[in-house]
């Protein structure tokens, strides 16, 4: 019976039944609408989810049915996906790169909302993307970078104008007849609302500069997950500190916020549950998951280290805690994550290591690299 069960309590009841020998990542429907509705609550703006950390289906679904009205995209496929799974939801192509190609297929689409970070994609938009489609309005926000402040990972290194070509861009964009809107990705993981409050400054002094009033001002996405064993993030903190500082900055000028969180959404309601294939000689752990697999942005982001060690029994392990290096399965030396990870010393092979807080980056950058990666997926009443 239970081997046909499609949504189990929580994983050890999937362990304990199950005892899967390849990865599975445990998706918890309600975590995640609960997570959509306290965003949705405590954000002073429109909240729209990006695409690209979670594209599951039912994260789609479950964002829609909890309130989401808007996705970052940055792919035709990613138009098409969100145009299937929610028609009435507004696409912001959030992507400042495209090729002509997908310009077209983005307005035969019906996409209203648009970003750019240099002048040589604004002239594409020019020629390519009408002002407004049915009536409605089309608004191209430019996106501006600064140092990286706050974040664990520095997206201002690909994307972003520097903030006296984004106020000749919003200019240009102004004086076209489109509507004149501006963006910022703050990086991802941002703890600390630093990050968020210097960029709105520089949002205000970019419309100085370019004697622009800009309609909507874009805040990214950047909000944290809970990544670190007692370390909660603060979302409300965070949406607070965006919120006044508009107020503050811009006065009555204050453009309408909207925000694009991706991991602050999704990530922490999946657990990944993985096995260990080996103890070797008593030290290093070998899992049949790693950097190939769902594990990829570790390495890059850091350890989640918010890891349950369970029995095949589905009991959980408590015992005093012993640092491990862990390395994936494949033969690659880079397939190990970062640093060590404190874990009960009993950990033994044939046993689960549960990573909490996986939903972001993961089911996407899976790859079948030395034959693994065999990742399935599995719903669950609750994650722990
Ligand atoms: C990746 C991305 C996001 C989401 O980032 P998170 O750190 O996952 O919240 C938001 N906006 C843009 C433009 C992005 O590229």
């Amino acid at each position: 019976m239970g081997h046909h069960k499609t949504v189990w309590d929580n994983p050890a009841e999937l362990i304990r039944t199950l005892q899967p020998e390849n990865p599975v990542l445990a998706f918890a429907p309600t975590v995640l609408q609960e997570r959509a509705k306290r965003f949705i609550k405590g954000f002073p703006g429109l909240v729209t989810y990006a695409v690209k950390s979670n594209p599951e289906e039912a994260v789609i679904q479950n964002l829609v049915t909890a309130g989401i009205r808007g996705f970052d995209v940055a792919s035709p496929a990613e138009i098409d996906l969100i145009g299937r799974l929610a028609p009435q939801a507004a696409r912001h192509y959030h992507n400042p790169v495209r090729a002509r190609s997908e310009i077209a297929h983005a307005v035969t689409a019906g996409v209203l909302a648009w970003s750019v970070d240099s002048r040589s994609e604004l002239e594409k938009l020019f020629e390519l993307v009408p002002t407004s489609v049915d009536g409605a309005a089309v608004e191209i926000s430019p996106r501006f970078k600064l140092p990286v402040l706050g974040a664990i990972y520095d997206f201002g290194s690909k994307f972003g104008a520097d903030p006296e070509l984004a106020a000749e861009l919003l200019k240009a964009v102004a004086e076209r007849g489109y509507t004149p809107s501006l963006t910022f990705h703050p990086g991802t993981q941002c703890v600390d609302p630093v990050a968020w409050e210097s960029y709105i400054r520089v949002a205000k002094d970019i419309c100085d500069a370019a004697g622009v009033k800009a309609v909507r001002l874009n805040v990214g996405g950047g909000f944290p997950s809970h990544r670190v064993t007692g370390v909660e993030p603060e979302l409300e903190t965070i949406f607070q500190k965006i919120g006044d500082t508009t107020q503050e900055v811009f006065g009555a000028d204050a453009p309408a916020l909207v925000c694009e969180p991706g991991r602050g959404l999704c990530a922490d309601a999946y657990s990944l549950i993985t096995r260990v294939k080996a103890v070797r000689d008593g030290h290093s752990i070998f899992l049949n998951d790693g950097v190939y697999g769902g594990l990829a942005e570790l390495p890059i982001v850091g350890n989640l280290d918010r890891v349950q060690v369970v029995t095949p029994a589905g009991i959980t392990r408590e015992d005093d805690l012993t640092g491990r290096v862990i390395f994936g399965p494949t033969c690659d030396s880079v397939d190990r994550l970062p640093g060590e990870l404190s874990l009960p010393q009993t950990v033994a092979e044939g046993d689960y290591l549960i990573f909490h807080g996986a939903g972001a980056y993961s089911t996407v950058t899976n790859t079948r690299f030395n034959g693994f990666g065999a990742l399935t997926h599995a719903t669950v009443m609750e994650l722990q």
